[in-house]
C-alpha cells in the first residue's frame, strides 16, 4: 500500500518536473521569439497640432507683370500706357464677332467650350481683348450719352479694363443681341450662365465681378464676364465662395477711381 502510494508520488512528482521543464524552457523560447518578432515599441512623438495651410504668399510682382496671368486691371489699377499683349490669338469658341485673348486664356476657353458642349451647353463669345483706343472709344460713347458717372458703373476708363489684359470675354446666349438676357444680370439664369457659373473654375477662369461685390471690384454684377487666372487660382476662389472676387482672394485694392 505505501509502495503504491510512493510510486504514486514519484509520478506526480516527475509530472510536475517535467512541466515546469517544459515551461521555463518553452517559455522563455516563446518570449525570445515574441520579442525577436515584435521588436520593442519605442514611444512615438506626439504629432505637433497641424499649423493651417497659409494662403499663398504671392509675389506682388505679378500682379502689375504685363506678363503675367494674374495682371490686375481695375478702377485702381492702369495697365501701363498702351499696353498690348504680344501673343493675342484667335480662340477656337463660337464668336458674335472676330475675338483675341492671349494664347494661355485662348488654349483654355476652346477646353472649356468643348467640354461644355458635351455637357449640351453651347459657350458662345461677344468680346474678349479689347485694344485702349477701341476702349477709349466705347467709354466715350458712353460718356456723351449718359454723362461720365454712369458710364464708369458700365464701361471702364481706357487703360483701366480687364478686357485689355486679352484674359477676359464676355459670353452671350443665343445670337448675342440685346433680348434682356445678354449683358444683363439674368444671363445667370441661361444654361450657359449656370454652366459657366459652376464649371468655369475648372478651366481657370472666374466670374469677376460677382453678385453684390460692386464696392470691392467696383463694378456692378456682370455673371457673363469671366477672366482667365489659371485652375489653381480659379479653384480655390471658386472653392472659398461662388462670388468670393480676385481683389478679396489676393487682397488687391479694388473699388471706385481715385478721383
Ligand atoms: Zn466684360
Amino acid at each position: 500500500m505505501l509502495r503504491k502510494l510512493l510510486s504514486a508520488l514519484l509520478v506526480v512528482l516527475v509530472v510536475l518536473l517535467g512541466v515546469s521543464v517544459y515551461f521555463t524552457f518553452f517559455g522563455k523560447q516563446d518570449a525570445v521569439s515574441e520579442r525577436t518578432a515584435e521588436p520593442e515599441v519605442t514611444a512615438v512623438p506626439e504629432e505637433p497640432a497641424p499649423t493651417p495651410t497659409p494662403e499663398p504668399t504671392i509675389d506682388p510682382a505679378l500682379f502689375t507683370d504685363t506678363d503675367s496671368l494674374l495682371i490686375v486691371a481695375n478702377k485702381k489699377h492702369k495697365l501701363p500706357d498702351g499696353y498690348v499683349p504680344a501673343d493675342l490669338v484667335t480662340p477656337d469658341i463660337a464668336q458674335t464677332a472676330a475675338c483675341t485673348m492671349r494664347a494661355p486664356a485662348a488654349e483654355a476657353i476652346a477646353e472649356m467650350s468643348r467640354a461644355a458642349a458635351e455637357d449640351g451647353v453651347y459657350l458662345k463669345i461677344s468680346s474678349a481683348y479689347r485694344g485702349e483706343d477701341y476702349q477709349r472709344t466705347l467709354y466715350s460713347g458712353y460718356s456723351a450719352s449718359y454723362g461720365s458717372e454712369t458710364a464708369d458703373t458700365i464701361s471702364s476708363r481706357p487703360g483701366y479694363s480687364d478686357h485689355q489684359t486679352g484674359l477676359a470675354a464676355d459670353f452671350v446666349e443665343g445670337d448675342g443681341s440685346l433680348n434682356g438676357i445678354n449683358f444683363n444680370p439674368s444671363f445667370e439664369e441661361t444654361a450657359s450662365g449656370n454652366w459657366l457659373r459652376e464649371h468655369a473654375h475648372e478651366y481657370g477662369f472666374i466670374m469677376r465681378y460677382p453678385k453684390d461685390k460692386q464696392e470691392i471690384t467696383g463694378y456692378a454684377y456682370e455673371p457673363w464676364h469671366f477672366r482667365y487666372i489659371g485652375v489653381e487660382y480659379a479653384t480655390a476662389i471658386y472653392e472659398t465662395d461662388v462670388f468670393y472676387t480676385f481683389e478679396e482672394f489676393f487682397d488687391v485694392e479694388g473699388g471706385d477711381y481715385a478721383d
